[in-house]
């Protein structure tokens, strides 16, 4: 059997998978072997994993409900995610269901829990930035952090909430630069627990100075200091991606040092959360995921 995909040991007992959607993580524990993401190739990435290690692979935790972290989750016994994660993370967005596994429940879990996995507990922190009840995930052993999209080094997006109802185009409106703020001091109180951050997207690892340059760049647009650009486009995502802002959803594109935001310049401090029912489609995907939504 050949698979798309391939793979890369970068720690000790941790690997990440690539070639099928997000970045994927595989971490061995004492007894059993556990997944970070799901990819979104129609071929079994479990089965990919499990010629890794020896190890049993049975269970996978959700950073976010993207269909390009979520796609594979039918293959695995347990799916981890929070509520929110679970409320549009069977949404093929636009892609053919019938393709994927999609016949599997969600295991809830809440912010603070320290997921039960011998010799590497794994601890959750509700985000809400990026996605709707986002995760990171803590790795107080190997002293990583597997912060789904919240964090990386190509742009970070604040997006509306993919649909969790057929029809609907905005779940929930974009995370204010506010709420990504707040998401951005929040790793940095567990930042004496981490040395590398494993993005899922544009490279892994990348160092923990990156959250101080996400706090300095949404600090500076909420101050006034920093002004981005109307053009949003960058490396690897332009016009041509689905998810890429419509030129109507006033998107702007922001860097400091290494990090890059991308948000809605009518979505800034929390206040604007009462004006976010006025806001057009964000992307062409979020149009096209109206139609793909199940639970
Ligand atoms: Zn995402």
């Amino acid at each position: 059997m050949t698979y798309p995909f391939r793979f890369r040991k970068f720690a000790p007992r941790t690997y990440v998978i690539q070639g099928a959607g997000a970045d994927a993580y595989l971490l061995e524990g004492d007894r059993e072997a556990i997944m970070i993401d799901a990819g979104c190739s129609t071929e079994n990435i479990r089965a990919f994993a499990q010629s890794i290690t020896e190890l049993p692979v049975r269970r996978v935790i959700n950073t976010h409900s993207h269909f390009d972290h979520t796609g594979g989750n039918g293959y695995f016994d347990v799916i981890y995610g929070t509520e929110g994660i679970a409320r549009s993370g069977k949404n093929v967005m636009g892609g053919d269901p019938a393709s994927f596994p999609l016949d599997y429940t969600y295991t809830l879990v809440r912010d603070g829990e320290v997921l039960p996995f011998e010799g590497r507990p794994l601890e959750i922190l509700v985000l809400d930035s990026h996605s709707p009840e986002s995760i990171a995930i803590l790795d107080r052993t190997q002293r990583l952090l597997f912060p789904g999209d919240e964090i990386e080094s190509g742009q970070v997006l604040l997006l509306p909430g993919y649909a969790e109802e057929p029809g609907q185009i905005h779940a929930k409106p974009p995370a204010t630069v506010e709420t990504f703020l707040r998401a951005m001091d929040k790793i940095n109180g567990y930042r004496d627990a981490f040395d590398a951050i494993c993005p899922a997207h544009n490279g892994t690892p990348i160092d923990p100075s990156y959250v101080d340059w996400f706090i300095s760049l949404a600090q500076g647009i909420l101050e006034g200091s920093i002004i981005g650009s109307t053009d949003c486009a960058g490396p690897g995502y332009d016009a041509s991606a689905a998810h890429f802002p419509l030129p109507d959803a006033h998107y702007r594109r922001a860097s400091y040092k290494g990090a890059t935001l991308v948000y809605c310049d009518r979505m800034v401090v929390d206040a604007d959360y009462a004006y976010a029912g006025d806001l057009p489609p964000a992307t062409r995907l979020h149009i096209q995921s109206a139609a793909t939504a199940r639970r």
